[in-house]
């Protein structure tokens, strides 16, 4: 360009002499004069010279004339190299003139050239500018807009940029918040800050870039909160971290949204005690450490075993109540050495730490249980709550968590079945029994699909006319792999692993079409007896199941009498009697079993719809032999007939008791004295035989 330039002042010097010496006023006048001077000298010259030279007019005419052509010759020639010279610097002016013209022209488009690259760059400028803008005005509306702070930190000049809005989760403003390191240090939560700065430490450490950590912090209202915080950290070539900028996410809401979930999956929402995962994971833990310390640890099952009636009598919503206090009582023992859970409904579990012996872990249990037993009031009434608790002993008792569990479970099993109350520690035998129990209730399932049962019926004699009137009927059981099985044995189980109902179900059915068979052969007067369990008597299925039977086979309800014992009533008196008092009105007789044991409450006899009672053969063993026993039964006897009861004894062996009981207007007698329990085919040929 510099040279460009010259050459322009080049030109304009080279044009500037052109012109100069172009002057077209001054040349003209120049060659006129010129041409007049020299005409002037040439004639006035020429003249005196010939004039001088020749005299002769005629010669002087003549060299006048070739004078002249002289001089025309002299000035053409003169004017020819005048003008060349002038013509040639014409040219030379021209050709200047036109090679500026061609430069300047080049020049020009060049100009023009660079002006449309000029203005180019100014519209990409333009936009850069426009884009800045936007880059920052888009830059402010995301730091404003989001949710997040931004915080940008110059570590080599210790310089702190935070947002307003990161501010803002820090409950201040832009004019009270020290825009420092120190500041930022100083609303960490004081449990968070050493551990926060350790990592701050650790990561400047390191070669990472990225940065995160999760901590809470302490706003100037002195609210917790929780800050999640993401950062890039820019390093120099030898790793030091120069300058780190990121954001901070307020994640309280989130935290304690996982922190309820947590308490949620670990604890049980009505009482809030830690639940059975927790209970276990707790345990395992404890065992890790009695193992490691080498002491021992007790688990207690305890068994609120009233709650399921408090529930179905109160409802539900005071049953919730009743269990959260219960939780409140436990909750009152729970120490470092006391971890309180529920399992579920009404069974709660603790494990016992750093408790050696028996003896101070039974005080330790007795002190809880006494104070469950105190009365819970609701609604200005007293509820006592019974309790059972099954204790299982690390490692004593087993080695590991599941075993530990399953034993303090058959603990309560083994109470529950024993219909047994308190505190008892685990022993082998239980568990045997329980194995024992399982095993049969295997096998009865099995006896039931493979028919393995049968009902054999024992007579009922009436002692006045000696002859036949009815029969109890008796499961027997042939199991194919241990022999035949006592009822005396088999049914309490059933009773306990809640089975007996499909037995009951089997016996109605199999006695009902026995039954129905007799009556075809004209023994429609010999009554069935059968023995209901307490779970079927109170079970709401079982009247209808009776009804529908009794249609079935088409038989005579008076025919038909339910022998049922005062446990099997007292279990759930409301229950018992609605079913009673069904089959009464069905016409169905009802018969109370094994008086004599039990309660034998006399005024159970006044109170309850029954027809008949059938007295226990233990009161009849003592017949003869006590004299009190012998009261007893008569007295019995009168009071069964003055409320219009039918007696019946049970375990006739003898004929003393035969005749005691004859004399004494008992009414019924039924026992090996006649006849042992027999099938049907033996009842048949013996008994039901038609006189000619
Ligand atoms: P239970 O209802 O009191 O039946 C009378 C029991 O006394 C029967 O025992 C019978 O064989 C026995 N027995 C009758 N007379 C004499 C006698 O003179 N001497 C002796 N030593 N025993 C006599 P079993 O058949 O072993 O039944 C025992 C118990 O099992 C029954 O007592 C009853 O409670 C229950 N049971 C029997 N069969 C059934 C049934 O089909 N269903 C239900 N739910 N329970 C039944
Ligand atoms: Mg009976
Ligand atoms: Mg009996």
């Amino acid at each position: 360009m510099v040279n460009r330039m010259d050459k322009y002042d080049e030109m304009h010097k080279d044009l500037l002499k052109l012109k100069e010496q172009m002057n077209p006023k001054r040349e003209s006048f120049r060659l006129i004069l010129l041409y007049l001077l020299i005409g002037v000298i040439w004639i006035l010259m020429s003249d005196l010279i010939l004039s001088v030279l020749f005299d002769d007019v005629g010669i002087l005419t003549k060299i006048q004339t070739i004078k002249g052509w002289i001089y025309i010759g002299a000035t053409s020639m003169f004017f020819y190299f005048i003008i060349l010279k002038r013509l040639n610097l014409f040219t030379i002016a021209t050709n200047e003139i036109f090679n500026n013209y061609e430069e300047l022209s080049a020049a020009n488009e060049e100009l023009l050239a660079l002006e449309e690259e000029l203005s180019q760059k100014y519209d990409e400028l333009e936009r850069n500018h426009k884009a800045l803008a936007l880059s920052e005005q888009r830059y402010e509306l995301v730091i404003e807009g989001s949710n997040d702070g931004i915080w940008d930190w110059d570590v080599v000049n210790k310089n702190f940029f935070y947002s307003l809005k990161l501010k803002e989760f820090y409950g201040y403003n832009s004019v009270n918040f020290d825009n420092s390191y120190d500041g930022w240090v100083n609303i960490l939560h004081p449990d968070d800050r050493e551990k926060v700065l350790k990592k701050h430490e650790e990561f400047f450490n390191t070669d990472l870039t990225i940065y995160e950590n999760k901590y809470r912090i302490v706003t100037k209202t002195g609210i917790v909160r929780w800050i999640h915080s993401r950062g890039k950290a820019i390093r120099d070539k030898n790793g030091h971290v120069l300058r780190m900028a990121g954001s901070h996410t307020d994640i309280t809401d989130q935290v304690e949204l996982e922190e309820n979930l947590f308490f949620l999956a670990y604890n049980d929402r009505l009482t809030s005690l830690p639940n059975w995962k927790k209970f276990e994971n707790e345990l395992k833990k404890s065992i890790n450490n009695s193992l490691l310390n080498s002491n021992k640890l007790s688990i207690l099952y305890l068994d609120i075993s009233n709650f399921r009636t408090i529930n179905d009598t109160l409802g539900h919503k005071t049953g919730n109540l009743f269990l959260q206090s219960t939780a409140s009582i436990l909750r009152e023992f729970s120490s470092e050495d006391i971890f309180c859970a529920r399992l579920s409904g009404g069974t709660f579990a603790l494990i016992l730490t750093n408790v050696e012996k028996e003896s101070e872990m039974e005080e330790i249990t007795n002190r809880i249980i006494n104070r469950l037993h105190e009365p819970w009031v609701f609604e200005g009434h007293n509820f006592y709550r019974t309790v059972n608790v099954g204790i299982a002993i690390y490692p004593d008792h087993a080695l590991d968590t599941a075993t530990l569990q399953r034993n303090a479970d058959t603990v309560l099993n083994y109470l529950k079945s024993n219909n047994k109350q308190g505190i008892m520690f685990y022993n082998k035998e239980m568990s045997e029994i329980t194995i024992s129990h399982m095993n049969m209730l295997n096998d009865l399932h099995e006896a039931l699909l493979n028919e393995d049962f049968q009902l054999y019926y024992q007579p009922q004699i009436c002692l006045k006319s000696n002859s036949i009137v009815g029969v109890e009927a008796l499961i027997r059981w042939f199991n194919t792999k241990t022999g035949f099985v006592s009822p005396a044995e088999f049914i309490p189980v059933a009773e306990k692993m809640g089975y007996i109902k499909q037995i009951d179900k089997w016996v109605i059915n199999t006695a009902f079409r026995d039954k129905a068979t007799w009556n075809k052969i004209g023994f429609s007067d010999l009554k069935m007896s059968i023995n209901i369990s307490s779970g079927t008597l109170v079970d709401p299925d079982f009247p209808e199941l009776i009804r529908a039977s009794i249609l079935k086979y088409r038989l005579d309800p008076s025919e038909i009498e339910i022998e049922i014992t005062e446990t099997a009533i007292i279990s759930d008196m409301e229950a018992a009697l609605r079913s009673i008092n069904f089959l009464r009105d069905l016409g169905v007789s009802i018969a109370l079993d094994d008086f004599g044991t039990g309660f034998s409450s006399l005024t159970h006899l006044k109170e309850l719809p029954i027809t008949v009672l059938k007295i226990d053969k233990q009161f009849l063993d003592k017949i003869g032999k006590e004299d009190e026993s012998d009261l007893i039964v008569t007295s019995v006897i009168t009071l069964s007939h003055n409320l219009n009861i039918k007696v019946v004894a049970e375990g006739v062996e003898t004929e003393q008791q035969l005749n005691f009981l004859a004399l004494n207007n008992c009414d019924v007698g039924q026992g090996y004295y006649f006849s042992k329990p027999i099938n049907t085919d033996q009842l048949n040929s013996t008994f039901l035989v038609k006189e000619a």
